[in-house]
């Protein structure tokens, strides 16, 4: 048994204990929170749905382990391994601690074939099946890190000056970013060579960042969910095929609101003036 001081003591002591506990989770989750709502973090080849990789991802860090111990992270000249793509999130970093992620500008994704950084995966944070093709075999342009996007306005090649270093770095040249040949009207004699990002084969590696020549780069990637706009289900593309078949089994969707019984009016042969 405990004499009352002691009791005194081991109690103070335990609720101390249990209040700083309390503290630290209430802080814990406050960060949390505010990571989960800084969504400009790019996360390796593979990974699923942001808020399911924030709870999928044990923070082991195998991936980025793989990543900086790949064979063709080697200095050619030296030998001397270089710095990973994949950094494991530290305190004040824009990621959940101890989550992997990568900077385009510091280190891009070089894409590798066998993609060692995924299968090492033990949580399922990062997906191996979604990266696989038709033949069941690992492919490194089935992933989707980001969109790379332009901003025309900083972009030298939008002033007419020759500029393709952006597209000679992407390694699916001509399928992620192509060339669009248009005439220059203010030399009159120049061609504008402007680059054009396809979404469907971008997986936003970030080669294209790292290599753009402006001071801050006038291409960049971002994650999926803010790079793209979304035009809604309603609107179908009747010249696709596949997109008609899509709303082939649609219901029928009956609204509520009264239709009006005036008359409609005719804009365009009408004799008013708009
Ligand atoms: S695919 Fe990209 S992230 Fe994965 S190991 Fe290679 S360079 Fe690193
Ligand atoms: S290997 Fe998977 S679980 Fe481990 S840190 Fe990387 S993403 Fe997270």
């Amino acid at each position: 048994m405990l004499e009352t001081n002691e009791r005194r003591v081991f109690m103070a002591t335990t609720l101390q204990s249990m209040g700083l506990a309390a503290l630290g989770g209430l802080l814990w989750s406050g960060y949390s929170d505010s990571v989960k709502a800084s969504p400009l973090v790019l996360r390796p080849p593979g990974a699923i749905k942001e808020e399911d990789f924030l709870s999928a991802c044990i923070k082991c860090g195998l991936c980025a382990e793989a990543c900086v111990n790949r064979d063709t992270n080697r200095d050619t000249q030296t030998g001397e391994q270089k710095e990973g793509t994949l950094q494991m999130a530290k305190g004040g970093d824009a990621a959940l601690i101890g989550t992997p992620y990568f900077v385009p500008t510091e280190v891009p994704c070089y894409m590798c074939e066998d993609i060692p950084c995924v299968p090492v995966c033990p949580s399922g944070a990062l997906d191996m099946p979604s990266l696989l093709n038709e033949s069941k075999e690992l492919d490194i342009t089935k992933a989707s890190m980001g969109l790379a996007v332009v901003h025309k306005e900083s972009c030298v090649a939008f002033w007419g000056i020759q500029c393709d270093a952006c597209y000679r770095a992407c390694p699916l040249l001509d399928t992620a970013i192509t060339l669009d040949y248009q005439k220059n009207d203010r030399t009159g004699k120049h061609a504008f060579l402007l680059p054009v990002v396809h979404d469907t084969a971008c997986t936003g590696c970030g080669l294209c960042e790292m290599a753009c020549v402006t001071e801050k780069p006038a291409i960049f990637v971002l994650p999926n969910d803010i790079a793209k706009g979304k035009a809604g289900d309603h609107y179908v593309k009747g010249w696709d095929e596949k997109d008609q078949q899509r709303v082939q089994k649609a219901k029928e969707i009956k609204t509520t609101t009264k239709i009006s019984e005036k008359e409609a009016a005719d804009y365009l042969n009408g004799e008013e003036l708009y």
